[in-house]
């Protein structure tokens, strides 16, 4: 059981001196859970096609090396949005045709280089199938290469991740005017473009949303192929890629919705998409890591302000900063443990619980009914596998977290392994410049 997996980690972290004075923030992995979860995602797509589909990680949800090899090893893919992103696949050992290029503001540079080692490439926009055209001309490649759409079908409860709006940056805007003829032609125009994508959103978008989607993606490429059957008699797109964005339940430790129920949606909301016509990406980042990852913090100082209890801990902005600055879109649940490590109980007190930001809104709870706390007790911010302590923001200086994974044993003891170890002074001032000291002085 995940809570029982989680409160024995808790443990060992502090025997092990993970979480010290000299490192106050430490986060947490659960190995097992990410395996279950990239088995629970293969099995939910195996058990409506037999088409062949590669299940793409959306490395944004968790860039971390020793992650994506683990996922590689479960047989899955990374999907890129950035030179930074495909080092790190490359890094963990995924070949090329494992790989999906995504992103809105590919140089031509990224291009060249996604194409000659054989990357899947999602274009954008019609400027860069103009780019694709001309080095697709100047050297073969063995990349699939598709076009990013954006159904307009509409957006979720979080603006900020809703990525089919009608004014969405990203992808071809499909229901603006003379566009999806656009779409067809520019398919008929090149016979290298076989792929659409699409990714309609991702936390705080519905299943029933997500999946209207991709059933317009497929309409589109029944719509493409028809045409390019006239035209050659080949259907052209033969393989659909639609995205991530399956959303994570934040209340409890229930694993819901799950990747089964969804693809048992899509089953329904367009069947020709699993009869075997087309190969399948897909790209889900959140909803295979988030239940996995705990952040844990030490209490340094407690005190009340008026007559409101307040936590003072070391986690805040650096590792949960959607939930700081968005608190009402992104509230994270918290459990207390004691300096030991063991799960605190006693009456609960509303209190807040703050980070060491020097900003008042540096919050990670507001109110919350929690045991009193008090210094050298453990907070834990849990569901933050992804897009939290490894999608650090460098206020305040504050250093990157160690991140630690546990690995289940039967019953005995466990030993964490590190994946990525705590920032260190030195590399702090070396990112703000430190070798270039007297850059501003010289004349
Ligand atoms: C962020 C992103 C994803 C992953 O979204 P999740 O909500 O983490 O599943 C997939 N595809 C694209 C293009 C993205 O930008």
């Amino acid at each position: 059981m995940a809570t029982e997996r989680r409160d024995r980690a808790v443990r060992a972290a502090i025997e092990q001196e993970l979480l010290t004075e000299e490192h106050p923030v430490a986060a947490l992995l659960d190995t097992d859970g990410v395996r279950a979860s990239a088995a629970a995602l293969r099995d939910a797509f195996a058990a409506v096609t037999g088409a062949p589909v590669l299940h793409a990680f959306a490395v944004k949800a968790g860039p971390l090396v020793p992650v994506l090899r683990l996922l590689y090893a479960e047989g899955l893919g990374a999907e890129v949005a950035s030179p930074g992103e495909l080092a790190l696949a490359r890094a963990a050992g995924m070949p090329p045709e494992r790989i999906v290029l995504d992103s809105p503001a590919k140089t031509p540079a990224e291009l060249a280089g996604a194409l000659a080692l054989g990357v899947a490439v999602n274009a954008d926009n019609p400027q860069e199938l103009a780019r694709l055209d001309a080095l697709v001309a100047g050297a073969p490649t063995r990349s699939p290469i598709g076009l990013r759409v954006n159904p307009q079908i509409g957006g979720g409860t979080i603006d900020a991740l809703s990525t089919a709006t009608p004014t969405s940056k990203f992808g071809v805007a499909l229901r603006d005017r003379g566009a999806r003829d656009q779409v067809v032609r520019a398919f008929l125009d090149r016979p290298w473009l076989t792929r659409l994508h699409t990714h309609t959103g991702s936390q705080g978008v519905p299943l029933s949303l997500l999946a209207t989607g991709v059933r317009e993606v497929y309409e589109l490429a029944e719509e493409i192929n028809a045409a390019t059957v006239r035209a050659t008699g080949r259907r052209q797109v033969d393989t659909l890629d639609i995205g991530g964005g399956l959303p994570v339940n934040f209340t409890s430790d229930e694993e819901t919705p799950t990747f089964a129920a969804y693809a048992r949606l899509l089953a329904e909301q367009a069947p020709g998409l699993f009869d075997g016509r087309y190969g399948l990406v897909t790209e889900f980042g959140r909803s295979l890591l988030a239940k996995h990852g705990t952040l844990l913090a030490r209490v340094e100082y407690t005190k009340t302000s008026g007559a409101r209890p307040i936590a003072v801990t070391h986690a805040g902005v650096q590792v949960a900063t959607r939930t700081v600055y968005d608190p009402d879109s992104w509230p994270l649940r918290i459990a207390a443990y004691d300096a030991e490590g063991r799960p605190k109980d006693g009456p609960p007190v509303d209190q807040d619980v703050a980070g060491p930001a020097c900003f008042a809104g540096d919050l990670l709870a507001v109110q919350r009914p929690l045991p009193p706390l008090e210094p050298g007790d453990v907070v834990a911010a849990l569901d933050t596998g992804a897009y939290y302590f490894t999608a650090h923001y460098a206020y305040n200086s504050l250093p990157r977290p160690g991140v630690h994974a546990y690995t289940g044993t039967a019953g005995g003891a466990r030993r964490l392994v590190t994946l990525r170890p705590p920032q260190q002074l030195p590399e702090i001032v070396a990112e703000a410049g430190g070798a270039h000291r007297d850059a501003l002085l010289e004349r």
